[in-house]
């Protein structure tokens, strides 16, 4: 399976912004951001130009890098979108929050999204009790996440979970810290995603 294999600091300094791709190391002062806040390479510290597509496209590429998925998996994941009801941008977002990776970063169970994308394809992550190993497994209201019993000691697990107490868990799901366990209590919302991000650049870019 194709997969970026380059520094993923890069990828903040292209997008001038904190994607928190590395977990722990994001809130410290080794953030490749924090050190050097210019796009990488030869050119990188020249004074870009602004073409309205490159506007869209540097969006597009933000929220793809954020939830790290590939051009392919971006562009199915819009489509899903576009057939839901509602706003498009809207819908591609809480989809996106929705997949068992990102659910399980959020509740603080890996220290990155690429970290919950790993658990689950290992088969640490249960759903409803059952082990899914598909990282863009789309959670519904009422779902219980957990991590595997036999895996609750690894030591990244812990780690993550010590860390992501920083992070808090967002509105739409409850944690229960004992049990390893999270519910997905409500559907996600936009406003659930602080992040700044502008979805109808990519709903634009999309629909050229
Ligand atoms: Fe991005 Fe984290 Fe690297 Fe900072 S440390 S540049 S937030 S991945």
């Amino acid at each position: 399976m194709a997969r970026y294999t380059e520094s993923v600091c890069r990828l903040c300094r292209r997008e001038n912004l904190k994607l928190f791709l590395k977990g722990e190391r994001c809130y410290t002062d080794k953030c490749a951001i924090e050190r050097r806040n210019y796009p990488p390479g030869q050119h990188g510290q020249k004074r870009p130009k602004f073409s309205e597509y490159s506007i869209q496209l540097r969006e597009k590429q933000k929220v793809k890098r954020m939830y790290g998925l590939l051009e392919n998996q971006f562009r199915r994941t819009f489509a899903r979108a576009s057939r839901e009801k509602g706003i498009t941008g809207e819908a591609l977002l809480v989809l996106l929050e929705r997949r068992l990776d990102n659910v399980s970063y959020r509740l603080g169970f890996a220290s990155s999204r690429a970290e919950g994308r790993l658990l689950v394809r290992q088969g640490h992550i249960l759903v409803n009790g059952k082990r899914v190993n598909i990282p863009s497994y789309v959670v519904r209201v009422g779902d219980e996440v957990s991590v595997k019993e036999a895996s609750r000691q690894m030591a990244r697990v812990l780690t993550a979970m010590e860390g992501a107490q920083r992070r808090g868990v967002p509105e739409w799901a409850e944690l229960n810290r004992d049990a390893f366990s999270g519910r997905v209590k409500l559907m996600p919302a936009r406003s659930d995603i602080t992040m700044p991000i502008n979805e109808k650049l990519i709903v634009e870019l999309y629909s050229k």
